[in-house]
């Protein structure tokens, strides 16, 4: 899941207008940093099973970054700093803290909606769970794409972007679902978990950079 979670981040932005959108797309693509991040640094670990290239589905072990209680507290963190970042909006900083950590925490939603039975409660040790959707995948892909429509349709009208703004973040946002469909169908294997896991890092920060430059409210550029 990747493109349906900067979805889920352009509904939670139409909440709160105050606040650049790319703040919540971080947001939702925060375990996913944190993911590769520890993957790199040899903390988790991903590798392909022998069905990869008919499933594109890695197997992960990331209690750190998806686990259900990491998820909670990466949540809690979001929020947390978020709080002192947005003092400006006086009583509404309690809620863009709080939208903050629900951006989070979709992002493990919406994993376990899709991922194998893999995903931790806690350690890796611990149950996991996992509804498997990425076993069906069009049905996945499908469900990545109306997230992704919902998220451009509430957010994008009445955005107070400028035009060309909005025009280029609809084009990127759907060129980001366009790479999801690829990667999870017709893309061969990586060469290596590590060029993966470096690449994937890379990707998110552009990606998220590139958005929260579009996204630029009138005050910010004033800055
Ligand atoms: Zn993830």
């Amino acid at each position: 899941m990747f493109a349906g979670h900067v979805g889920v981040a352009l509904v939670i932005g139409r909440v709160e207008r105050r606040v650049n959108v790319g703040l919540f797309v971080t947001a939702a693509l925060l375990l996913d940093f944190v993911l590769w991040l520890f993957i790199l640094l040899g903390w988790e670990s991903v590798n392909m099973p022998d069905d990869f290239s008919t499933t594109h589905q890695p197997h992960f072990v990331f209690p750190y970054s998806h686990g259900l209680l990491a998820a909670a507290g990466w949540s809690l963190l979001a929020g947390a700093l978020a709080l002192p970042l947005y003092s400006y909006l006086k009583e509404a900083r309690w809620r863009t803290a709080a939208l903050v950590a629900a951006a989070v925490f979709s992002h493990w939603l919406l994993d376990a909606l899709v991922h194998r039975p893999e995903m931790p409660l806690t350690t890796s040790t611990s149950p996991t769970v996992g509804l498997a959707l990425w076993n069906n995948m069009p049905v996945a892909l499908a469900v990545e794409a109306v997230l992704v429509a919902l998220g451009l349709c509430l957010f994008l009208p009445h955005s107070g972007l400028a035009r060309q703004k909005s025009i280029a973040l609809g084009v990127l946002i759907l060129i980001v679902l366009m790479f999801t469909v690829i990667g999870m169908t017709v893309a061969p294997p990586p060469p290596s978990t590590s060029a993966m896991a470096g690449s994937s890092c890379v990707t998110l920060v552009v990606l998220c950079g590139l958005i929260a430059w579009l996204g630029q409210l009138p005050h910010e550029e004033r800055i």
